[in-house]
């Protein structure tokens, strides 16, 4: 299996440091808003990579952190006037429904930073004790000019280091470019005790104490967005670098591209931030999670008004494809075809993938004997497994179709006059709105239960 490494800069053969445990940590939400589109792509993808090893190894730890204490929480708490707690608890839900709609499993751990203060003060203590931190003024600082390293992963000099700090330098710094591991609280802000007074923890600390508390010094791969990479992950390896007496954190970074609506970033300024839970309201979650899944995790995915009609009209293709097979039983044990496993562990190359997909369903779609059946449909859904895809049942998805999801006004308003025109007994109309449907995609079928469409 091959995985792409930020701190190498290539792509690199991936082995466990132990084969019997994979460990994966992957940053998770900080919990003060709704989850939009961007949010989930790490979401899935790390889903992805997981199903992956777990179909590789025989263990796989994977944790993904939900941070609850951040400023922005604060900010959120004050303005509705309540504890942070209310705050947290109600994105967090609201997080994990999001990502459920979309077939994200749950990570095996899902530490929170509140539930950790006292691994975190730990950690801060040994980098003041080994002198890689010093506490000022309330402050507890990560002193970055005594680690060498600093810098290496995300390939920055001293000058753009400092250039990525603030740029007015808190007077407490040593340097510029060192970081928060505690700072003070005021009365009326949320804090928690420690050696250095009352205060909260910097949002890297909780990443590497959290890290060494479930997975242990070294772990094997570190995930998130590519924004992450500084100076996020960077402080997250210099700290736990620093707290290890030097051991290597993680082993492999792997860091997604971003997501972008129309060619443009998603601002709020702009207005076109897409909320996972209203793209549900347009179609089901396993179409955006196919869209999510058509580009290469690493380049960045351009979403455009048309993506989600695309992404049902593949699943159309690909659980018509199962429809067909539902009269035979999918030969059992056995595994996804080499092909498909090969294009996943060639760096998670989920649009090769997709493409080999599809050819399974085309297989499936000339497969005569019993036995070929039952292979071909045993391939598709063991592929779909992998990708989180093509798990339900096919009369649930052409379902969806009958709900009319997804169809423009005009299309829904053909298919009310049509089923109009049967209860009236007018075929000659009938089938002229059948035609008319099928020139815009929509295949209308009559069955006992009325009247069904799917796209084309
Ligand atoms: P946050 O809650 O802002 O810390 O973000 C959670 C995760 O979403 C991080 O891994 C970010 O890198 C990732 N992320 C945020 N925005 C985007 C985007 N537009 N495209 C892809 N990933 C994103
Ligand atoms: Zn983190």
């Amino acid at each position: 299996m091959h995985l792409h490494n930020t701190l190498t800069g290539r792509k690199d053969v991936f082995t466990p440091l132990d084969p019997n445990r994979v460990t994966m940590y992957v940053c998770g939400p900080t919990v003060y808003s709704y989850a939009h589109i961007g949010n989930a792509r790490p979401a899935v993808v790390f889903d992805v990579l997981s199903r992956v090893l777990r179909a590789r190894y025989p263990r796989v730890d994977y944790v993904r952190n939900i941070t609850d204490i951040d400023d922005k929480i604060n900010a959120a708490a004050v303005k509705e006037g309540v504890d942070i707690r209310v705050i947290t608890d109600r994105y967090a839900a609201a997080y994990h429904e999001d990502l459920a709609a979309l077939g994200v499993a749950r990570p095996d751990f899902e530490p929170r930073v509140t539930e950790h203060l006292p691994q975190i003060l730990d950690m801060i203590g040994r980098l003041v004790d080994s002198g890689h931190a010093y506490a000022a003024e309330g402050h507890v600082l990560f002193h970055t000019r005594g680690f060498a390293d600093y810098g290496q992963l995300s390939k920055r000099d001293e000058q753009s280091l400092m250039a990525g700090a603030r740029v007015e330098v808190a007077p407490y710094k040593r340097h510029a470019g060192d970081f928060v591991l505690w700072k003070p609280s005021s009365e009326d802000q949320p804090g928690w005790d420690s050696p250095w007074g009352r205060g909260r923890p910097g949002w890297h600390i909780e990443c590497s104490a959290m890290a060494e508390a479930l997975l242990g010094e070294t772990i094997d791969i570190h995930g998130g967005g590519h924004d992450l990479i500084f100076p996020h992950h960077e402080n997250e390896n210099a700290q736990s670098v620093c707290a290890h007496g030097g051991k290597a954190f993680a082993r492999y970074w792997v860091h997604n591209g971003f997501l972008n609506v129309n060619s443009e970033k998603m601002s709020k300024s702009i207005g076109n931030v897409l909320l996972v839970r209203k793209l549900l309201e347009q179609a089901p979650g396993e179409a955006i999670r196919l869209v999510l899944l058509t580009a290469h995790y690493r380049q960045p995915l351009d979403w455009t008004d048309d993506v989600l009609a695309e992404a049902s009209k593949k699943l159309d293709r690909l659980y018509g494809a199962l429809r067909d097979l539902a009269d035979v039983t999918a030969t059992p044990n056995r595994p996804a075809p080499a092909a498909f496993v090969a294009a996943l562990e060639d760096d998670l190359n989920t649009p090769q993938a997709l493409a080999v997909l599809f050819e399974l369903s085309r297989d499936a779609n000339k497969a005569t004997t019993p036995d070929a059946r039952a292979a071909a449909k045993a391939d598709l859904l063991a592929a779909g497994r992998l990708l989180g895809l093509l798990q339900g049942d096919p009369a649930d998805w052409f379902a969806h179709g009958d709900a009319a999801e997804g169809l423009s006004p005009a299309l829904e308003a053909m298919l009310a006059e049509r089923v109009a025109a049967r209860a009236a007994r007018d075929w000659a109309a009938s089938d002229r709105l059948r035609d008319a449907l099928a020139a815009e995609g929509i295949l209308v079928e009559d069955s006992k239960d009325g009247q069904r469409w799917r796209r084309a």
